[in-house]
């Protein structure tokens, strides 16, 4: 057996575990909690087999081929995992995404070693909805790795990864008390001018948005729990209001301008004080780069005196300038001198060249 028969495999463990989990929610919620997590567990190892055999097994024991295909080895935790995600194979999770899976990896210890049969019809019904709600939520962020930045390695299974996105979102159906439940509520603020979009997790329209312009903040879904890092700005076209989730792509619902980071830092840059400081030379409020998502000149100042990257919509203090390039950068600069930055390659790289 091989590496890409091994990947192979895990792949389809984890699939086999998944559709299982979704079967068992009804009426057996304990098992359907650990099916789920071991296929969660399943695909990040199978995203590191890929890399090489090697990472999957626990930096506590010594890789060896024969014991590996023999299944005599230890294999790594998900903290673990995440780690070498991100700093050997370079695609590491986002904090949303490791939390969601931690949600379910807590559920499935809570399971094993503490579980009760619920008492009664209500009881029982609660503990679908919370297990329902995890599940939903590591789900939509699996979907969304597996679809986008793991797209290539998992792309044999796309067809696969599409029916199982439809059977999950069948589970919604356990979530519609909740909401019934919280819908005089939405109405009675909407009343108030707040606004609620579909959430993209549960289905439901209770993701609500904040008025706030111009800053991140996290947008929440009242039924699932589900949080998106949001954006409110106006339009750059036709001036209505927009609300840009996770990333600086979008378009305007009004006018139909489609959004790119470019156009976003545009808006978000605080043109005034900009002007100002550079009058009095304060370059302190130039376009920083983003070392988190590779951005260029995304990173701007705004008004509220933050800094935030237009494509990634992460937030920073200060930016430090790189000590060889001298560019902005949202990354650690105390060596940038001679290891340069994202964008440089420093005093290094200069020496190289000769
Ligand atoms: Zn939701
Ligand atoms: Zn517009
Ligand atoms: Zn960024
Ligand atoms: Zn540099």
């Amino acid at each position: 057996m091989n590496n890409d028969e091994m990947f192979s495999r895990l792949v389809e463990n984890a699939f086999d575990f998944l559709f299982k989990a979704i079967a068992e929610i009804e009426d057996q919620p304990k098992y359907s909690v650990i099916h789920f997590y071991a296929a969660v567990e399943l695909f990040i190892k199978a995203r590191l087999m890929k890399e090489h055999w090697s990472l999957v097994i626990s930096q506590r024991q010594e890789a060896d081929w024969d014991k590996f295909i023999a299944g005599d080895f230890q294999s790594v935790t998900l903290t673990e995992a995440a780690n070498k995600l991100r700093k050997i194979v370079r695609s590491g999770l986002s904090k949303t995404e490791l939390d969601a899976f931690k949600e379910v990896a807590n559920d499935r210890n809570k399971m094993v070693h503490f579980f009760h049969e619920a008492q009664s019809v209500e009881e029982s019904g609660k503990l679908k909805r919370d297990i329902v709600k995890k599940q939903l939520k590591a789900w939509f962020s699996l979907h969304q790795i597996l679809v986008t930045k793991w797209k290539n390695e998992f792309s044999p299974w796309k067809d696969k990864i599409q029916e199982l996105d439809n059977e999950l979102r069948k589970l919604h159906e356990f979530l519609r008390v909740v909401f019934d439940n919280l819908e005089p509520q939405i109405e009675e603020n909407k009343k108030k001018g707040i606004v609620y979009d579909e959430c993209p997790s549960c289905g439901f329209e209770a993701q609500e948005l904040s008025e706030d312009e111009n800053t991140i903040y996290e947008a929440k879904c009242l039924v699932c729990g589900l949080t998106e890092n949001s954006l409110n700005i106006r339009c750059p076209e036709c001036g209505k209001a927009v609300t840009l989730k996770n990333e600086g792509f979008g378009q305007c619902q009004s006018c139909g301008k489609n959004l790119e980071p470019e156009n976003i830092a545009g808006t978000l840059i605080d043109d005034g004080a900009a002007h100002i400081a550079a009058t009095e030379g304060d370059d302190s409020w130039g376009e920083g780069n983003c070392s988190d998502c590779d951005g260029y000149h995304t990173v701007v100042r705004t008004e509220n005196d933050e800094w935030i990257c237009a494509s990634c919509f992460g937030v920073f203090d200060s930016l430090e300038a790189c000590g060889w390039c001298n560019e902005l950068n949202t990354g650690d600069m105390e060596h940038s001198y001679v290891s340069g930055c994202n964008y440089c390659e420093g005093m290094a790289g200069w020496h190289k060249d000769d």
